[in-house]
């Protein structure tokens, strides 16, 4: 069923094309989320099939598994990154006083540092996953896409539905093992950026992402 289609990619990723399969080895798959939660949306699917068909909460009790992930993640944290920095990166003052010294002539023997795209990244899983394959969501903080269509796609990642990676392991009591008893979905809507509230008028929401993804981006 539909809830299995993230199998396929596990299964053969060599038969995908560059767009759609990001890179694979033998434990992971890097791949596009077809239908994009941000401006860039990646998922890592890893390949071990005593884990796959599990809960990530459950999964990520397996302590050598959990590092495996998370330090697959940062790879996968620092290539986002770097596509971030190609698509937006020429217009930041920062990266323009870089590029600037990168082609003097001579070149300075220290280049500025160049805005650290890394901490425009998250990285983490749904409290409740609606695809049965095991995944980890990668993507910028700008949840700024046409696929973000209903309120339960921005809150499911600006909620404590979306839980990062760097939280595991939960503790025993975590409130986010009994998400849906919160309500996270059905919650307020709060911007990412400003933190401005917007009640449940996603409409205004949305114009709202578009103003802060502008701005994000220039920055
Ligand atoms: P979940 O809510 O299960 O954590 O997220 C599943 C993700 O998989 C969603 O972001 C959704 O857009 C993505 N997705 C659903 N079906 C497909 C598919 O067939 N291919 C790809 N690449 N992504 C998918
Ligand atoms: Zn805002």
């Amino acid at each position: 069923g539909a809830r299995d289609e993230l199998g396929a990619y596990i299964a053969k990723p060599e038969t995908y094309a560059t767009d759609v399969v990001v890179y694979h080895n033998d434990d992971f798959v890097a791949i596009h989320d077809m239908f994009p939660k941000s401006s860039l949306h990646l998922l890592l699917l890893p390949r071990d099939q005593t884990k796959t068909r599990m809960h990530p909460f459950d999964a990520f009790e397996d302590a050598e598994f959990l590092e495996k992930v998370k330090a697959e993640t940062q790879t996968l944290r620092n290539l986002a990154a770097g596509e971030l920095r190609r698509k937006y990166g020429k217009d930041s003052t920062q990266e323009q006083a870089r590029q600037a010294a990168l082609s003097a002539d001579p070149p300075p023997d220290e280049l500025p540092q160049g805005r650290d795209w890394e901490q425009d990244i998250v990285v983490g899983v749904h409290a409740v996953p609606s695809m049965n394959h095991l995944h980890v969501h990668i993507l910028s903080v700008d949840r700024y896409s046409d696929r973000l269509k209903h309120r339960k796609h921005y809150n499911s990642f600006s909620t404590p539905f979306f839980v990062p990676i760097e939280d595991f392991p939960l503790a025993e009591d975590d409130v986010r093992r009994d998400p849906t008893k919160q309500g996270y979905l059905k919650q307020d809507f709060t911007c990412w950026r400003c933190s401005r509230g917007f009640g449940n008028r996603f409409a205004e929401l949305k114009q709202h992402l578009e103003q802060e993804f502008k701005e994000w981006k220039k920055l």
